[in-house]
């Protein structure tokens, strides 16, 4: 298989990557947009907030703008539990009027352990001898793509990389391209994956030009901490990752080639919790200044353990209590985006926080090949990044989040419509595209009960699909024409005698 980058060596690679114009281009009077004065000053200015103040921010949340900074930071210092509860059963609502009761689902696929950066915190650094190192083949690929999308019933994937010229953007490219093109026989149909988001590190313009002309869904980088002092401690000075501003500004760099749906994220444990959902948030307006929209997702991972790492996480350790109330602010504080939860968490949290999210992982291997090896449950720690707390199947998932009233969505219609970047930030924020997004998650949700399902997990559903086109049917001629529902219903029953792949 083609491997561009072989003959290169290491240092080569790293010298050429990071362009500082396209760093100093976005900053202004050499500054970036982390003011860690202001940020602290919010916050302690904020601390005290009384129950009438909290209850106005609250309902000022469901304008579903972005927030202001003496809000998000008023939601953050609150310690009350019932207030807190408040500010959940906000979170769970302005959820709902935004994205209803849908919740998606994927899988990450491990694509290389390699990586020439040394993350305190991460199985995969360089020094850490513990782990196997492994790049896939391309036929490598097809085998785990052939397992997630023919055997699981995936049908959209985050491909998780380690930052080396093994997996340089030209094998990321080669990666979408080999798992667009496979298609396995299941069922009644064919199993395919239908986008493909993407976890690497910070890229320059010209790749991810190349990650756009293959179909890339959502560009995904996460700062891990905003705290500009934590960030050098954790991330040394000679490596890449050691740049934050190269990090930093990933995302406008994507923005600017072309990809407009873009993820932010920070690793919970590295700093104080409070200053890095200060910090999400300011990533999102500098984001909405200069492109007029926000990130797509945000994600919020919390440190799990990595083995041969010896990365003391205790300090800044976010307990399961401040964990669910961050999640509950940034919904409120971000609330036209999409919230993704993971695997890292136990299936308890998992539960007590989907109600406020929009997207989870389900029955994900982090070890590099684990999929071909599908029916295998063990976690082989040398193999991983880091160890998962929930390892229940998609179909264990599904059901249970039929059980709660939520429908899983295999919708991938988004960017293949061409619903990205500004239009789906404007469809979200006035509840059309929730519209669509209800007709495609009950045919394709229909589609994996036909294709994947238990029979058991399939008679759970359809109960949950026959509420779903009665509400549907409710909202018929408000939010859907007589066509549309008449189509709608064709489209359906088609589903059920194997056509496949039909949307709005
Ligand atoms: N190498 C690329 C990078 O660092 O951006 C992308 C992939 S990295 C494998 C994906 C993410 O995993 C990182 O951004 C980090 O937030 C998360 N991660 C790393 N170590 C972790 C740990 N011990 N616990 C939880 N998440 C971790
Ligand atoms: Fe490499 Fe990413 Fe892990 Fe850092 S977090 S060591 S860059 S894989």
């Amino acid at each position: 298989m083609m491997r561009t980058t072989t003959h290169r060596s290491i240092k080569e690679w790293k010298d050429q990557l990071i362009r500082q114009d396209e760093i100093d281009r976005y900053l202004v009077d050499g500054k970036d947009f982390i003011d860690e004065h202001h940020i602290n000053k919010m916050l302690k200015n904020n601390c005290d907030s009384d129950r009438s103040r909290i209850r106005e921010i609250i309902k000022k949340a469901y304008s579903i703008e972005l927030m202001s900074d003496e809000d998000v930071a008023a939601l953050l210092q609150v310690t009350d539990a019932d207030l807190r509860k408040e500010i959940a059963e906000a979170a769970k609502e302005i959820k709902k009027k935004v994205y209803d009761n849908r919740v998606v689902t994927f899988a990450p696929l491990y694509c290389g352990s390699k990586c020439v950066n040394r993350c305190a915190y991460c199985g995969f650094k360089s020094d850490n001898s513990s782990v196997i190192r492994k790049v896939l083949t391309m036929d490598e690929i097809r085998e785990e793509t052939k397992v997630l999308a023919g055997v699981i019933g995936h049908k959209r994937l985050i491909i998780v990389f380690g930052e080396h010229p093994e997996t340089d953007a030209d094998y990321i490219a080669q990666t979408m391209k080999t798992i667009y093109d496979v298609k396995v026989p299941v069922r009644n149909g064919m199993g395919e994956i239908r986008r493909v988001n993407v976890n690497a590190a910070p890229l320059p313009i010209e790749d991810l030009k190349k990650l756009k002309d293959v179909g890339i869904g959502t560009y995904q980088v996460f700062q891990e901490t905003y705290h500009h002092e934590t960030y050098g401690e954790v991330h040394p000075a000679d490596t890449l990752k050691g740049n934050y501003r190269w990090r930093l500004y990933a995302l406008h760099r994507a923005m600017d080639a072309g990809v407009d749906d873009v993820a932010i994220g920070a690793l919970f444990g590295l700093y104080d919790w409070k200053f890095e959902v200060m910090g999400m948030v300011a990533h999102a307006r500098d984001l909405e200044r200069l492109y007029g929209i926000g990130p797509h997702t945000i994600s919020f991972p919390r440190l799990t353990p990595a083995v041969g790492t010896d990365f003391d996480s205790t300090t800044h350790q976010v307990s399961d209590e401040d964990f669910t109330h961050l999640i509950a602010v940034l919904r409120l504080a971000i609330p036209y985006a999409g919230m993704i939860i993971t695997n890292r968490e136990t299936p308890q949290i998992m539960e007590s926080v989907i109600d406020m999210c929009t997207q989870r992982d389900a029955e994900s291997k982090i070890g590099i090949g684990d999929y071909a090896d599908a029916y295998r449950t063990d976690q082989i720690a040398e193999r991983e990044q880091f160890l998962l707390n929930d390892t229940s199947s998609l179909d264990q998932v599904i059901r249970k989040l039929a059980h709660q009233g939520h429908i899983t969505s295999f919708c991938t219609a988004g960017y293949r419509c061409g619903r990205t970047g500004d239009k789906i930030m404007g469809l979200l924020k006035s509840g059309t595209e929730g519209c669509f997004c209800k007709l495609n998650a009950v045919l394709t949700f229909q589609e994996w009960l036909e294709d994947f399902a238990s029979p058991q997990t399939k008679a759970t559903g359809e109960v949950l699909v026959q509420k779903e086109i009665g509400e549907i049917k409710e909202r018929v001629p408000h939010d859907f024409s007589e066509n549309t529902y008449k189509k709608f219903l064709s489209d359906y029953e088609k589903i059920k005698t194997g056509v496949r792949d039909l949307y709005f």
